[in-house]
């Protein structure tokens, strides 16, 4: 794999208020980003960007979990895999 030793800047297909937005990967650990003709970058670590990734797969995996339940062993209406309330009728 390729070191990330000198900064990279790309344009994106990626808008912000019908502009383009640009990214920049700096070394040792920095992402910027601006609209395409804009002067100020927002800055964010990597390590920024990889928990609010790994929020985001956990978020998902538990609507995945709960929308995967049959809620086949249920008690007082709850069911007792994913906890979820289930509706009667
Ligand atoms: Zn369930």
């Amino acid at each position: 794999m390729t070191h990330l030793n000198k900064p990279i800047r790309r344009e994106t297909d990626a808008y912000y208020r019908q502009r383009k937005l640009v990214i920049q990967i700096e070394p040792p650990d920095i992402i910027r980003v601006k609209g395409k003709g804009r002067k100020i970058w927002y800055v964010v670590s990597v390590n920024d960007i990889y928990s609010l990734g790994a929020k985001k797969y956990a978020q998902q995996a538990k609507i995945d979990k709960q929308n995967s339940c049959l809620h086949l062993r249920t008690r007082y209406g709850k069911c007792l895999k994913c906890k979820k309330q289930i509706k009667k009728g």
